[in-house]
């Protein structure tokens, strides 16, 4: 028997049997790494987030099926995503290869799980950890459009219960989920879409795990639907058929600027099996330990992986700071940091690195094919004060309207080899990212 509902999951607890029905199942790739996701939900209808890494080498992939039960034992609880979260959780599973799930059958596990935001909790969802959303309204328009940068995308304008304009944008992966065939007074539900601002406009964007329902029939989401049928949608105009979202537009130069924040929230070291480079996992019982999802007895190595928000005079960007870069910056070691210095704690920066905000430095940077920027090198510029008001100048003049090829290049420090920097995702504490070149 289950004795522990999914909601009430700690992360560091030890696993206790789970009885759970598999929702969905996406992938979240890297250059070297992939990682599986997937959604489960027990019988109380609360639902968890649970990865696994997919060994490239002997192609391991858990042997389980979407929409079945299973028994899960061995697994490992863990923080949950500090970026892009699924769900509104304090923990997320790890499945390792001790991880074990012996199938049974229950009608009574839901097959869906809907947790729909209202229009005024997007503003939330924008700011971190970037919870994705859940959502639900009555299609208004539904047309493609092109992106200045030549990609085809689908567009749905939605109202929501409260008649408020919200705008689905489903890129290329996800464009074939709405066809030119749902209407004007169809209903829409969404998961896990990415909201975000345009201009006046709330968008929620698609995401690898995105799923789309029309015209959806589950009896739990009844009151929604027949609300949403209440609305008059013949009086609506459509929106605005401009668009670019940041992703876009992003592509600003900062070679000199400021260390605004560090975003602490999203952890600033990583743990890598030394077996394997993976990502390991913090328990604790009588003492505290790491576990690798591969192998046992292994050594923690430290990393640096520090998010941060970075200014110039004209504009603000987020920016990732790898272990090279910072260990070069603080003079010491992640390692040390955490052992030796003992600021050991992932959310709380120690103030070698914070005493770094606000320096003027000059940035080396790499604009990656997802738009995020990593910093390559940082170089304090307190002897060069004289420099700054000639470049500033200069600076507030550029605006590229396209890609500085410049930027797009292999513009690199020079300890970093090329073709090692690349993952999709853009939080450092996610696996898909754990292709950096450790050299020590
Ligand atoms: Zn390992």
């Amino acid at each position: 028997m289950q004795t522990i509902r999914l909601s009430e999951l700690k992360s560091q607890q030890r696993p206790v049997p789970l009885q759970i029905r598999v929702l969905k199942r996406w992938i979240l790739s890297g250059k070297k790494t992939k990682e599986i996701c997937y959604v489960f939900v027990d019988k109380h209808g609360d639902a968890i987030e649970a990865t696994a890494d997919i060994d490239l080498k002997d192609d391991y992939e858990p042997d389980i099926e979407v929409h079945s039960c299973y028994k899960v034992t061995k697994y490992i609880v863990v923080d949950n995503k500090s970026y892009n979260p699924t769900l509104k959780h304090q923990a997320s599973l790890k499945i390792g290869k001790k991880t074990y799930f012996e199938p049974f059958l229950d009608k009574d596990i839901p097959y869906h799980f809907f947790q729909f935001a209202s229009y005024d909790d997007l503003d939330e969802r924008m700011k971190p950890p970037k919870q994705l959303t859940y959502f639900i309204g009555v299609v208004e328009k539904n047309f493609e459009t092109t992106t200045t940068t030549g990609k085809t995308l689908r567009k749905v304008d939605l109202r929501d219960e409260n008649n408020k304009p919200v705008q689905l944008t489903l890129w290329p992966a996800k464009r074939h989920l709405i066809g030119g065939d749902v209407k004007r007074g169809d209903i829409i539900a969404i998961s896990s879409a990415q909201a975000t601002q345009f201009r006046d406009l709330k968008q929620l964007e698609s995401t690898y795990a995105t799923d789309v329902f029309i015209n959806p029939t589950f009896d739990d989401i009844q009151q929604h639907i027949s609300r949403l049928k209440g609305i008059n949608i013949d009086i609506l105009e459509s929106i605005t058929q401009d668009f670019v979202t940041i992703q876009d537009i992003l592509n600003l130069p900062f070679t000199h600027g400021k260390i605004k924040e560090i975003q602490a929230y999203r952890t600033w070291f990583n743990v890598k099996c030394s077996e394997c480079n993976q990502q390991v996992y913090k328990e604790i019982q009588d003492t505290v330990y790491y576990v690798c999802a591969h192998h046992e007895n292994i050594q923690p190595k430290f990393m640096y992986c520090v998010n941060a928000t970075i200014v110039d005079d004209s504009a603000m960007t987020d920016a990732m700071f790898f272990n090279e870069v910072m260990a070069d910056m603080l003079a010491t070691s992640c390692q040390d940091m955490v052992t030796l210095q003992g600021y050991d704690d992932p959310k709380k920066p120690p103030p070698q690195m914070l005493s770094k905000i606000g320096i003027p430095m000059t940035f080396n940077l790499t604009v990656r094919p997802d738009r995020s920027i990593v910093i390559n090198k940082a170089t304090e510029e307190h002897d060069k004060a004289s420099l700054t008001p000639t470049n500033t100048a200069k600076k507030l003049n550029i605006a590229p309207p396209t890609p500085n090829p410049k930027l797009l290049s292999a513009k690199r420090g020079p300890s970093e080899t090329p073709g090692t920097l690349h993952g999709t995702g853009s939080a450092c504490n996610e696996s898909n990212l754990l292709t950096m070149t450790m050299k020590r």
